[in-house]
């Protein structure tokens, strides 16, 4: 089995190799929404439930019941169809923005997306703000990485 440990400084070592000029430059695009409208699972580890809840004027207890189900041990997911765009995507964007989980606030320095060269160059091909804006250190690259760590349990 991998640990959360092992999985980040394997993925640190495999950024190293591709980030250019000690970094790796993204800044996303106002206006686009290609990420959120890919159909698929959001996640969202109990840690991010209050705050998310306090922004529906919701207990916990209620968000958990009305607008996730769990996925596995502390990871829940948000409850909507996994074959349509994220039901949280709006005219303007995403319309939980400020409390928007990890998994879309890290997109796209995820662990597997770093894994090598020709994965974040591909990535590139899709994701219009990858090597543009200002460049990110590898150490706020791998910071960002490790608030979704807990996706190789997944
Ligand atoms: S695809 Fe890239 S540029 Fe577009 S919204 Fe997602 S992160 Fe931003
Ligand atoms: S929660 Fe917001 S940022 Fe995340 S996928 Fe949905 S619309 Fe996009």
């Amino acid at each position: 089995m991998v640990k959360t440990g092992d999985f980040q400084s394997m993925n640190v070592k495999q950024l190293k190799k591709i980030a250019v000029d000690q970094g790796l430059r993204f800044e996303c695009v106002p206006g686009c929404i290609k990420c959120c409208a890919i159909p698929g699972l959001v996640f969202v580890h109990e840690r991010e439930i209050p705050a998310m809840a306090e922004f529906f004027s919701l207990t916990p207890e209620q968000f958990i019941r009305k607008k996730l189900r769990r996925h596995f041990g502390r990871i829940y997911q948000l409850d909507m169809p996994t074959s349509e765009p994220c039901a949280y995507l709006s005219e303007n964007g995403c319309s939980i923005y400020p409390v928007r989980p990890a998994q879309c606030s890290a997109f796209p320095f995820w662990p597997e997306n770093v894994a090598d060269p020709q994965t974040w160059k591909k990535l590139g091909e899709f994701c219009p703000g990858i090597g543009r804006g200002r460049m990110f250190s590898i150490d706020e690259v791998s910071d960002i990485m490790g608030t979704v760590s807990y996706g190789p349990f997944l």
